[in-house]
Formats: structure tokens, sequence, C-alpha cells
């Protein structure tokens, strides 16, 4: 093969961040601003006022495989690559960091995800936005005993002229209400970081084992970025695929994906369809799976249903009248990626039945809400949430840093176990937390430094 002989693109920062979701976007910021020269480095690209943003089309194009990725066991992956990353078509649910991951591992977010609840103003939507449907099936849940409460969310209803949350959130807020990470990047660039879109990370530069940068694809140029610090927040998936890049094949071994399924049935009455999704939940840890009231968007129905069976996508037509109990599993790491991108998760026996369960249960809860059973099925699994492929305590120190010096995760790939619970408002807490442990570090350093100067 003949290289190119036009020489890459250089960069020179403080820190390189790579990815742009919502622990890139996130340490971005808070790095900013303490004053470090941050480069941010993003595969895709600033979609937010395309036309085609929020749209069926806008899905196709701004997501992997056009949403056709799947795993090898038929597990449809959702994984958006844009500025912002999966929040920028996220459900806008938030979720506090689980009590494990203090109890367990020692990972205290505590006094970060207060500050992010104030600054986004994080809270359930108010009583008459949460949906009729949805708000019925909550009830159903509660008088069965359940614990069902209505989702914390980062939507400012009050931002907009006209709120407008319905199952096609889930393509891209259209409406404005929604948080995106990609706001993060805004403030970070306003006050100096410098964003690079279109930069494809393929490698990190290692020299006697300290990171010293990366190097990838700008556009259809190579460039090189070097800093003493670099950070990968490129998701489950795209922070493993780096790092196995970089030769480290550990990474990767294994993977969460909170597999979730919906279970549809249909009524005589408004459905959940129009409705924000996910506006009601119900969790319990014991059982190892969350419930909530959610549909596919209008045209995904009848490609998701029609995977099940024809039967099922031929009710297409009554899409409004449709009720969904979305399942999400707090499922075991399993599989991993494997070559050439191709990835592998399996449910394991003990996902099995709780998803058996759950099954079960949202079966009564759609049943009581007057679905009728006869139409009532389960879509095939899907998976939005890849994470735990690079995790903390078996790969990365409490501290989020590899073996390698210098070379940080900052992102879902680090959760040392499935969340099964939305993950954004935990990513946003570890990425505050390495940012203060890098500013410390640094301050650290620089004293060190001037002193020995003195
Ligand atoms: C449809 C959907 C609904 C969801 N709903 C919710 C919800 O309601 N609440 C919640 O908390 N969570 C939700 N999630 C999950 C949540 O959005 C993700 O878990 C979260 O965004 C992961 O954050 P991250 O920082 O790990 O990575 P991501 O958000 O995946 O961001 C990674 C970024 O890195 C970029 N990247 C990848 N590879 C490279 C590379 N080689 N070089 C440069 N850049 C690269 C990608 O383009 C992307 O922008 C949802 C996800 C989906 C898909």
């Amino acid at each position: 093969m003949r290289r190119s002989t036009v020489n890459p693109v250089s960069f020179r920062a403080d820190v390189v961040v790579v990815g742009s979701g919502p622990g890139g976007a996130t340490l971005t910021r808070e790095l900013a601003r303490a004053g470090k020269k941050v480069l941010l480095l993003e595969r895709g690209t600033d979609q937010r006022r395309r036309a085609y943003y929020g749209t069926y089309l806008g899905a196709l194009l701004y997501t992997d495989r056009g949403s056709l990725l799947f795993s090898e066991e038929g597990l449809n992956i959702i994984r958006p690559l844009m500025l912002g990353g999966a929040t920028s078509m996220f459900c806008g649910c938030a979720a506090v960091p689980p009590p494990w991951l203090k109890a367990k591992y020692g990972i205290d977010l505590d006094d970060e995800t207060a500050e992010t609840i104030d600054e986004l103003d994080i809270q359930p939507l108010p009583e008459e936005l949460r949906g009729r449907a949805s708000t019925r099936i909550a009830q159903i849940g509660i008088s069965m005993g359940q614990d069902w409460r209505p989702m914390p969310v980062f939507k400012r209803p009050g931002r907009v002229q006209q709120f407008d949350c319905g199952a096609k959130c889930m393509l891209g807020c259209r409406c404005g209400a929604k948080w995106n990470a990609a706001e993060f990047v805004d403030e970070a660039t306003t006050i100096g970081a410098e964003l690079r879109t279109s930069a494809r990370v393929e490698r990190v530069l290692i020299e006697d084992g300290h990171a010293v940068g990366v190097e990838g694809r700008l556009g259809r140029r190579r460039f090189e970025a070097r800093a003493d610090t670099v950070v990968l927040s490129a998701g489950g998936i795209g922070t493993a695929s780096i790092l196995r890049a970089s030769g480290w094949k550990e990474a990767g071994d294994g993977i969460a994906m909170d597999t979730t399924a919906i279970v549809y049935g249909f009524t005589n009455e408004e459905g959940t369809g129009g409705e924000p999704p996910m506006s009601w939940f119900w969790e319990d840890p014991e059982r190892g799976y969350m419930l909530s009231a959610l549909i596919d968007p209008w045209l995904l129905y009848p490609l998701m249903a029609g995977l099940k069976s024809v039967r099922h996508s031929l009710r297409w037509p009554s899409w409004n009248r449709a009720l969904g109990v979305m399942i999400k599993l707090k499922d075991e790491v399993s599989g991993g990626l494997l070559t050439d991108g191709k990835i592998s998760k399996p449910l394991t026996e003990t996902d099995g039945l709780k998803l058996t369960a759950a099954e079960q249960l949202s079966r009564r809860i759609l049943v009581q809400a007057g679905a009728d059973p006869e139409t009532i099925f389960t879509t095939p699994l899907r998976g939005t949430h890849p994470s735990a492929t690079v995790r903390i305590g078996h790969l990365l120190d409490l501290n989020l840093q590899t073996e390698i010096k210098g070379l940080y995760a900052c992102d879902a790939s680090t959760f040392p176990e499935a969340l099964g619970q939305p993950t954004v408002l935990t990513i946003i807490g570890l990425a505050k937390r390495l940012a203060k442990h890098l500013i410390g570090a640094d301050s650290i350093h620089e004293k060190r430094h001037a002193s020995r100067q003195a």
C-alpha cells in the first residue's frame, strides 16, 4: 500500500477529548472553565440546525448503519454518531447514579449529581404533560402494588413556545425543550475549547508507557493531535474500539446494553405514542429490570412489529391506540466486540428469566389498562445503552485512568456493570469528578514544578 505523502494535520493541546456525548461534552466544558487548552474531536457533525434533524430521514443519516446495526444474536443496537452523541436522540430521562456505585465500588457522585440537577433544572414534567395513557399505566401498576413514579427529565417545557414531545422525540428533539450535551460543547467553545467535527480517532499514540496523543482522519486527511492527557469518551463501542486498535485486546471483552423490549397492546382509547416517552417508571433493583410507558415512533412501528410477525405490523393504522410498556433489563456483561466491527451480545440465562418475568407483568398491566389480550406482543430486543466495555476495577482505576499514564476513559464504557436505568446523569457525574481529578493533579504537578524552579 502506498503511504500518503501529504503531511498529517497536527494539533497540540493540554487535553485531547475524543467524543462529544455527555461524557466528553461535560469534561470538555469543565476543563475549559478551569483554563485548560482542550481539543475535542468528534467523529460526527452538528445536526441540530439541519432541516432533517428530528425526522425519520435524520435518524437514518446520523446513526451507525442507518439504525440497522445488529449484534450477532440479532439485537438491534441504536448508536447515534453526531455532536452531543446519543443525547441528540435520547428520551431525556434522568436517573440518579445507582446506590451500588458508591456502596460497592466507592464512586461517590452525590455532589456532582446535585449540581447537575440544579443547573439543568431536572425534575418530572408537570402532571398535565405526563400523558393520560402513560398515567393510566402507572396508576394500574400502583394499584398492583408497584412503586411507579414520575420520571425526572432533562426537559424544560417552559423554555419553548410549544412543548411538543411524543415518541417521535427519539429521532431528535425538534421543539427544543430537551437538553442535549451539544449545549455543553457550545459553552466550552465560547470559552476557548477547540472543536473538530468529522474527526475520527483511530488510535492512541503511546510513548514510554505514557499517552502522548491520538491519530486518525479529519474528513479525508490524516491528523495527529498531541497532548499530555488523552480522554476517550467515544461511548461504549467507540472507546473500546479505539483501545483495541491501539493494541489493548482486553478492551471490549464483554458488553452491557440495558437490553430493552416493548410489550404492546391495543385499546379503543388514545395510546401512549403522542405522549412524552417514559414520563412514568417503576424500578425494582431486586428484580433487575425497569418498566416505563413508551412505544416506537409511528413509521418505525411496522418495522419493529414486522420483525416479530406480519400480523402485528398490520395494526399500523391503529398506532395511535397502542399502549406500550418498555422493559429495560439490568443485563449481565456478556459477549463483547468481535473482529471487523462485529458485536456479540447474548442474553444470559439470568437475563432470560428476568425478561420473562417482566413480560408477564407488563402483559397484566396492559390487560388491566384495557388492551385486547389478542393484540399483546413483545418486540424483538434492542440495545440503546452500549456500556461496561472498559470497566472500572477491571481496566480502569477509580480515577478512570488506564494502565497507560495519561490515558483515561470517561463515558458509558467505564460502568463496572450494567446500570439498568437511564445513564446520562451518571455519566455527567463521572465527567465532573474526572475533571476535578485532572485539575487537581495538574495543580499539584505545577506546584511541584514551581518549587523545583525556585
Ligand atoms: C434512542 C435512545 C434513547 C435514550 N434515552 C435515554 C434517556 O432517556 N436517558 C438516559 O439517561 N439515557 C438514554 N439513552 C442512553 C444515553 O443517551 C447514552 O447511554 C449516553 O449518551 C452515552 O454517553 P457516552 O458519553 O458514553 O457516549 P455517546 O453519547 O454515545 O457519545 C459518544 C460520541 O463519540 C463519538 N465517537 C465515536 N467514535 C469516535 C471516534 N473514533 N472518534 C471520534 N468520535 C467518536 C460519537 O459520534 C458520539 O458523538 C438513550 C439512548 C438512545 C440511543
